[in-house]
């Protein structure tokens, strides 16, 4: 019998009630495991490691490469980043996984509408690549990195995740009709790759839009692939159609790389009560035993957790902590039903995902052209756009760039903008080169340094044409 090495993380809170739950039924099924207990979080940042996680749990992970986790808290006044995200970035996982299917005895508005849907929530990018700055004292500004290489990874696992299960159709949701560059990118990416899998259906959504059909008609959808902060959002959305956080697994994927936990957090008002709904984890353990290739341990979970909630037991969270089952208990049911399958509910079955093989190498895609065309130099500024308008045409009278307008927060206000608008100290100048002609970066760097005399110049973006597109969007009002 082959032996899986796994690297347990009992986490904060309601973690360790969870992950012991799971860890004796994965146990029962008797796949041969050997759990490496190691920790990470509230604990952890109280012994001073300000990441949350400590180098033990490094190279435990780095060895096992696959992580059973409870939820990590971060104690207010410890730790400025979350000990998930570092372990998140630590090891890459750029792709976040997260099923819901509708299951026995939760009844929710959707009951009998057959939800079985999956949301592949692209990782790592994104907002959450955590890139703030106070641009002036009263704008800031959070950096939405989108890479190429970054939408690739995420699409080709959304699809090779929907043929390991069997599934017929990805839906792309996006906020690509505002986002044009960064979420676009991610669309773009979709369309380019979708003919490489003809057998399953690919179709685009926009993200609001995907939303409201969430919430109106679920069962249309089978799997969804998004951006990070985009899936954040819809993930916790689809928990709710099926009975809530305790019934939703995730598996965090990277290159040979798996941790695999609940959506839900420590919730510490339930933390050592023996109350709450070890579903969740139970769940993510059987998302851990198909990665391991262990499929038939994992169906005999996933049916055992169907049969105890078709016996009604159901714990607090569905029926009310008063009436509950109890965790220990309901654990116990799961165990004793190993082997007996769900009357009338089935299990998908299930074959290694392959993971795309992505090169390790930054990627560098040289252009056939790039060519600098202008420069967008932000000013901070207290003056009407007419004043700051008017001193920078003087300004840059004879420089090889020429004012084409200025913006406040995306919408023209000069020439001709829009006097309703209500403006901040935050000015985009939008510079074009005068001749029409390709310019060097730095003629616009001192154009910039020029400014910066009279005005404060908070930040400059170069305009670039590659390939012949235009490498920026325009503002709301520019022609
Ligand atoms: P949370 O821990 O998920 O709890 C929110 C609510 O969801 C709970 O109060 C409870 O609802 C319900 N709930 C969650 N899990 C449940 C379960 N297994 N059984 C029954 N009910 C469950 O979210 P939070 O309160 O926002 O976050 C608490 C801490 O967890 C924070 O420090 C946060 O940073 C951390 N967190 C960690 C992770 C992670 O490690 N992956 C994820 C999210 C949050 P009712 O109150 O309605 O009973």
């Amino acid at each position: 019998m082959t032996r899986h090495a796994v690297t347990v993380i009992p986490g904060d809170g309601i973690g360790p009630e969870c992950v012991h739950a799971a860890i004796d039924v994965v146990n029962a099924t008797g796949v041969g495991i050997d759990w490496i207990e190691q920790h990470a979080g509230e604990r952890v940042f109280k012994q001073g490691i300000a990441s949350g996680v400590p180098q033990d749990t490094i190279d435990s992970i780095s060895q096992t490469r696959v992580v059973l986790k409870g939820p990590l808290g971060t104690p207010v006044g410890f730790g400025e980043k979350s000990a998930n995200v570092t372990l998140r970035k630590l090891f890459e996982t750029f792709a976040n996984i997260r099923p819901v299917r509708e299951l026995p005895g939760v009844v929710t508005p959707y009951t009998g509408q057959g939800i079985d849907l999956v949301v592949v929530r692209e990782n790592v990018e994104d907002l959450y690549a955590g890139i703030e700055h106070m641009q002036t004292p009263d704008v800031a500004q959070c950096l939405k990195l989108i890479s190429a290489k970054g939408s690739e990874k995420i699409v080709r696992v959304a699809f090779e995740f929907a043929r390991s299960e069997g599934r017929k159709a990805v839906t792309c949701a996006t906020k690509s009709n505002i986002m044009k560059l960064t979420e676009g990118e991610l669309k773009r990416t979709f369309e380019r790759i979708a003919p490489e899998y003809p057998d399953i259906r690919a179709s685009h959504v926009i993200i609001d839009n995907c939303a409201h059909q969430l919430v109106k008609k679920p069962a249309q959808f089978d799997v969804i692939v998004t951006t990070n902060m985009n899936g954040d959002i819809i993930s916790d959305l689809t928990s709710a159609l099926v009975g809530g956080l305790g019934f939703a697994p995730s598996a965090n994927l990277g290159n040979g790389i798996a941790i695999f936990e609940a959506v839900h957090g420590s919730a510490p008002k339930y933390a050592g009560k023996d109350v709450i709904n070890p579903t969740a984890v139970l769940l993510s353990g059987v998302m851990m035993l198909k990665y391991l290739g262990e499929f038939a341990a994992a169906a005999d979970i996933e049916h055992a957790v169907l049969v105890t909630l078709q016996e009604g037991r159901l714990t607090g969270d569905v029926v009310g902590y008063d009436k509950g089952v109890r965790t220990g208990d309901y654990t116990r049911h799961v165990i004793a039903n190993l082997g007996r399958r769900a009357d009338g509910w089935t299990v998908r079955s299930a074959q290694p995902i392959r993971m795309p093989q992505v090169s390790r190498d930054p990627v560098f895609r040289p252009a056939a052209t790039k060519d600098v065309v202008g420069a967008d130099i932000f000013v901070e500024s207290g003056l009407s756009p007419a004043e700051l308008g008017g001193s920078l045409e003087a300004i840059s009278a004879t420089a090889p760039l020429t004012l084409k307008m200025i913006s406040n927060r995306g919408t023209k206000v000069y020439p001709d903008g829009n006097p309703n608008i209500d403006c901040v100290s935050h000015h985009r100048c939008r510079f074009v080169s005068r001749s029409g002609d390709p310019i060097r970066f730095d003629q616009a760097l001192d154009l910039a340094r020029r400014i910066n005399e009279t005005h404060e110049v908070c930040h400059v973006e170069r305009l670039l044409r590659i390939n012949g597109a235009d490498g920026f969007t325009k503002a709301q009002g520019e022609d």
